[in-house]
Parts: C-alpha cells; sequence; structure tokens
C-alpha cells in the first residue's frame, strides 16, 4: 500500500479539509461513524491510501488536524464527519496567530510544531510504505501560512524522499479584508518553492468569480468557495484513491507534470460546474465536458491562460464513458490550441478515466495545468507586497516576532527569480532535434 499522510492547518485548511474527508468517505462507503456501507470492491480496493483499518473494521482518517486557535477544532468536532477523526489528533493552540504569518513560523507556532510532528511520525510510522503528504492550508493567514512554512521545512528535513503535497488558498482582497495577506503569502510562497513537490494553487479571486459569474452567487460564501474546491480535489486525487494507471500515486503525478523542481505550482479546474445542491443530472456530452475543462472561466486561478503556454497537463475523466471518444477529443484540442503548449516537451497532454463518477453526477473532468501563465498570481501578490514594502508597513508586527528584514527581501527575490524562470520557458523555442540534424546531413540514407 502508498499510503498518505495529510494535515489540515488553520480555519481555511480545516474548513475545506474536513469537506475534503466528507466527499472521500462517501465516495468510498464509509459513513460518519467510519464503517463501510459500499457497493463495490473498487471502494475498498485502495481504502488503505487515506484511511486506517482500525480493530472492528472501522476506517479512521489518515489525517492531522492543526490550529492555533481552538475554533476550528471545535467547528470540526461537531461536523456530522466529526467523530470519524482519531481524537488524539487533534492539536491546537490557544492564541490564535492573528493572520501573523511570524508568530506561525516563529512564536505560537513554533511551540505546537513538534506536537504536530510527533503525531505525523506516528501516522507515517504506522505505513506500510509511505508515499509522501499532503497539507491542506491557506497562504494569506498566520497558521497555514506560518506554521505551514515550518513544518514543510521539518517534514522535508525529515522526510527528504517521500514527496510533499500541498493544496494551498491563495488570497484574494474580495473574500479578505486583512492588508498584511501579501506579507505572509510571499513569505509562505518561498517555502513552498524550496520544499514542496507539488502544490495545487487555490485561488480565491477564482473561486469568487466563477461562483459570482457562472453559479450566479450574488454574495459567494466561503462555504460556496469551499465546494468547489472539494469536487475539484475529489477529481485531482482520483487517481490515487481509486484503481487505474495514470498518475495513480503522488511520485507519478510529478514525474509526470514537473519538467523543473521549482516549477511544481498547478492550475487546477473542474468540469461541468454546477451550484450546491442544483446539479442536474443534464446529459452532457464528451465534446462539451472537454471544452468546459479548457475554458479558462472553470479554472481556480485567476490568470489569463492565453497569455502563458502548458508545460504539461494532466486530465481526468469520470463516469463511464468511450475511451476512444475522450482521447479523440483531447487530441483534437491540443491540435486546435499547438501554440498553447510548449513544443519541447511531446505529448505533454495526459488523460486518465475512472469509471466512478462523483456523487450527483454522471460524468465530470478534472484538470491539471502546470501553466507558464501562473506567473500572473506570483505578479499580482509581489506587486501587492512592494508597495508596502517600500513603506515599510505592518513591519513591525514580524520584527516583533524576531523576524528579521531580510527575510522579506530574500522571499521577495525567491518569487521574483520564480517569475523570470516561468517566463524564460514560456519564451524559449524548440531547439532543432538531434533527429532533424541528422535527417538533413543524411537525406535518402533510409531510401533503400
Ligand atoms: P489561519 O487560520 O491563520 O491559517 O488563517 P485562515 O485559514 O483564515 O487564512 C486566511 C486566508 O484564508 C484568507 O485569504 C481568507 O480569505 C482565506 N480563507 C479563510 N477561510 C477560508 C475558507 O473556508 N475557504 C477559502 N477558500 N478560503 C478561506
Amino acid at each position: 500500500m502508498r499510503e498518505i499522510v495529510h494535515l489540515q492547518l488553520g480555519q481555511a485548511g480545516n474548513s475545506i479539509g474536513c469537506k475534503f474527508w466528507e466527499v472521500i468517505s462517501d465516495e468510498h462507503g464509509i459513513d460518519p461513524t467510519g464503517r463501510f456501507h459500499g457497493d463495490s470492491d473498487l471502494q475498498l480496493e485502495r481504502i488503505n491510501v487515506y484511511f486506517n483499518e482500525a480493530l472492528g473494521g472501522r476506517f479512521v482518517p489518515r489525517a492531522v488536524l492543526v490550529d492555533l486557535d481552538p475554533a476550528s477544532m471545535n467547528s470540526a468536532r461537531s461536523r456530522p464527519f466529526g467523530q470519524l477523526f482519531k481524537p488524539d489528533n487533534y492539536v491546537f493552540g490557544q492564541a490564535g496567530a492573528g493572520n501573523n504569518w511570524a508568530k506561525g513560523k516563529y512564536t505560537e507556532g513554533a511551540e505546537i510544531a513538534d506536537a504536530v510532528l510527533d503525531i505525523t511520525r506516528k501516522e507515517a510510522e504506522g505505513c506500510d510504505c509511505l508515499q509522501g503528504f499532503q497539507i491542506i492550508h491557506a497562504l494569506g493567514g498566520g497558521t497555514g501560512s506560518g506554521l505551514g512554512s515550518l513544518l514543510l521545512d521539518k517534514l522535508r528535513e525529515e522526510y527528504p524522499d517521500r514527496i510533499i503535497c500541498t493544496y494551498s488558498v491563495f488570497p484574494s482582497p474580495r473574500t479578505s479584508d486583512t492588508v498584511v495577506e501579501p506579507y505572509n503569502c510571499v513569505m509562505a510562497l518561498s517555502h513552498l518553492i524550496e520544499n514542496t513537490d507539488e502544490t495545487f494553487l487555490i485561488d480565491n479571486e477564482a473561486l469568487h468569480d466563477i461562483c459570482y459569474r457562472t453559479l450566479k452567487l450574488a454574495a459567494p460564501s466561503l462555504g460556496d468557495l469551499n465546494h468547489l474546491v472539494c469536487v475539484t480535489l475529489s477529481g485531482i486525487t482520483t487517481c490515487i484513491r481509486f484503481p487505474g494507471q495514470l498518475n495513480a500515486d503522488l511520485r507519478k503525478i510529478m514525474v509526470n507534470m514537473v519538467p523543473f523542481p521549482r516549477l511544481h505550482f498547478f492550475v487546477p479546474g473542474f468540469a461541468p460546474l454546477y451550484s450546491r445542491g442544483n446539479a442536474p443530472y443534464k446529459a452532457l456530452t464528451i465534446p462539451e465536458l472537454v471544452s468546459h475543462l479548457f475554458d479558462a472561466k472553470n479554472l481556480m486561478c485567476a490568470c489569463d491562460i492565453r497569455r502563458g503556454r502548458y508545460l504539461t497537463v494532466a486530465s481526468i475523466f469520470r463516469g463511464r464513458m468511450s475511451t476512444k471518444e475522450v482521447d479523440e477529443q483531447m487530441f483534437n484540442i491540443h491540435d486546435k490550441n499547438s501554440s498553447y503548449f510548449v513544443e519541447w516537451i511531446p505529448n505533454n497532454l495526459k488523460t486518465a478515466i475512472c469509471d466512478i463518477p462523483p456523487r450527483g453526477l454522471r460524468m465530470s473532468a478534472t484538470f491539471i495545468g502546470n501553466t507558464t501563465a501562473i506567473q500572473e498570481l506570483f505578479r499580482r501578490i509581489g506587486e501587492q507586497f512592494s508597495v508596502m514594502y517600500r513603506k515599510k508597513a505592518f513591519l513591525h508586527w514580524y520584527t516583533g516576532e524576531g523576524m528579521e528584514e531580510i527575510e522579506f527581501t530574500d522571499a521577495l527575490k525567491n518569487l521574483n527569480d520564480l517569475i523570470s524562470e516561468y517566463q524564460q520557458y514560456q519564451d524559449a523555442e524548440a531547439d532543432a532535434t538531434i533527429e532533424d540534424e541528422f535527417d538533413d546531413n543524411d537525406v535518402g540514407a533510409n531510401d533503400d
């Protein structure tokens, strides 16, 4: 078995994480008491990737729930699936992180980091063959961002050969009124660049736009945003949770999707998108599904995909459908849009199909794109960071927690370097291949 240890950090991490467990428990036939009530062996075949099997056939999430104030823990416990989690795996402080990355990384967070690592280690030691860790957190606050950065450093040090994957919520002024979010986000990004193998960026700005424009919700709540996130997370993890071939574990995703180690930030997407509780069993055709999937409006990052190029793309289709038709449609979309895919990575569009659809839909598709357009997100946050930093605004909150100013400039430099790297590969032309050169020199060599 190739197990994953899951950590959910801070308010956003716990809200999204709890919902993630509800969705996947339901898909695997696990009820709120941890019993299996499914109807297919496929639901159990790879159940150990995310669940431990306890005495009496009870399934328990391999999850660690962490926050620096107890509120989100209490609300996790009181949810319908709250009793599913192991009581020992809740770790929380009392003081909160006050939306301050430095409190999460150096002071309040540092106090509980060892407790989190002890539980995480215990979970890892109980695994047959640990594939790695997944972390759900936000980048704009203090706990998910600051304590998240600290835990990433420690996990990387202790498990250098295991995969670390994060689902990271990117801040937007549309969903938050905390002015220091750009500071927290840039500091955390700097740790993500160094210490994760794959990061799925979930941009609150894009989620808000989808809710408002596509789902026609006049004032989207965080619950509405999280609904979108969870259908997408369920889609991304499909190949990890159910038997199949492509991208069947975290390492395979990394090998297929990451051509250069630092460029491991993915744009996720989902189709079809309907509002919660309002998913009609609409007979969608495969061409429609594929065109929704590649529609920039359905992507969970607010960047203009047409201004960048795809390094790699993976798509995961769910439901009973003709493999041939999916392959044809994917070939067509690649063919018609070939200028948006770098030509120096052949076959950079991969497709997987899983028979089991998500609840409430006959078929769906999930998108994972490694695109150079993601630099727009980084530029957006870098600019917001810089305008405050030039005036040294709000710095005392951070230096007061023991942080050095140089950390700010180093983090911004790291981000700017990443932006340049994306730009460099966006502009890169395919070199003449060895074969081309060979053909030029040896015209007619194969004629006989
Ligand atoms: P922490 O507990 O200190 O890590 O702080 P939060 O998790 O509240 O992080 C703040 C950032 O996360 C802000 O950008 C918020 O807009 C965002 N956020 C908070 N809760 C949620 C949530 O439930 N869903 C989403 N999508 N974003 C959230």
